[in-house]
């Protein structure tokens, strides 16, 4: 059993919207090396509680902390250099540039210096920039489409780029990692794929959570599933806790 606190951890947090709670009090633990389904109805709380996590929104109330260490509240630039990656709903590409660059993008995370030190820099900056560059050929290769590597990002399919996404996401070699929605609009064959490389990735020891609307990829790889309500846990356990629990299927799942 891992230490609690090792992975990222979630603890009382609360997060509203004028008087409204998104989310009331929540704690969720993700540990290295799992995959954590994050579920729930629509208003549940699970794209605030993404926010939360990303750096978007700051919480009124509660704590955050990844590795034992306690994240400072701050831009999702910062979340980046912390050890934190997402991919968003809907991939998020610059079309005229090619695959590898775009993958390259998500690496960069410090900010922009003055000129003279750009100048004083650039030789840091070009091994830097070498360093980045095999990182992303790297992800790419996890991910599959290291042969599209030159490829015009608009030339490729939306089921291609939802995978250049996690390659990006993974060029920062993440301790967590935030994946929302990847299966939406993928094909039955490539969500199966999509599976495969989300355990793949937990595996190397990154803290994975799954937010997903696709109750068959959820149940089939989490180690661990958390169900929201209410901006609150409603239950948390295995796949087969969860899909047994008597407030869940009625509430949720519609058993
Ligand atoms: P989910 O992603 O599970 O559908 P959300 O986190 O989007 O849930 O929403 C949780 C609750 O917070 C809902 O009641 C929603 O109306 C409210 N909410 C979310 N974002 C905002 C916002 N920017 N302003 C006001 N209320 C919001």
């Amino acid at each position: 059993e891992r230490r609690r606190g090792e992975g990222l951890a979630l603890r009382g947090i609360v997060l509203a919207f004028g008087g409204v709670r998104a989310i009331d009090g929540l704690d969720i633990d993700v540990h290295p090396g799992e995959v954590h389904g994050l579920i729930g109805p629509n208003g549940s709380g699970k794209t605030t509680t993404l926010n939360v996590i990303s750096g978007y929104y700051r919480p009124q109330q509660g704590t955050l902390a990844l590795g034992g260490a306690p994240l400072p509240a701050g831009a999702p630039t910062l979340r980046a250099a912390h050890g934190i990656a997402r991919t968003f709903q809907t991939p998020r590409v610059v079309g005229e540039e090619s695959v590898l660059d775009n993958v390259m993008l998500g690496g960069t995370v410090e900010g922009r210096a003055g000129f003279a030190e750009a100048l004083l820099a650039l030789p840091r900056q070009r091994r830097e920039e070498r360093a980045m560059r095999e990182r992303a050929l790297a992800a790419l290769r996890v991910v599959g489409l290291e042969s599209l590597a030159e490829a015009r990002a608009d030339r490729l399919q939306h089921s291609e780029l939802r995978f250049v996404e996690i390659a990006r996401a993974l060029a920062l070699r993440p301790a967590f990692l935030l994946l929302d929605e990847p299966a939406a609009g993928l094909s039955t064959e490539e969500i199966r794929r999509l599976g495969a490389l989300i355990r793949a990735i937990a595996r190397q020891g990154t803290a994975v959570l799954l937010v997903e609307h696709h109750a068959d990829l959820i149940f089939d790889i989490c180690d661990r599933v958390t169900v929201l309500n209410l901006g609150r846990v409603l239950a948390a356990g295995t796949p087969a806790e969860i899909r047994s629990h008597k407030e869940v299927v009625s509430a949720y799942l519609g058993g």
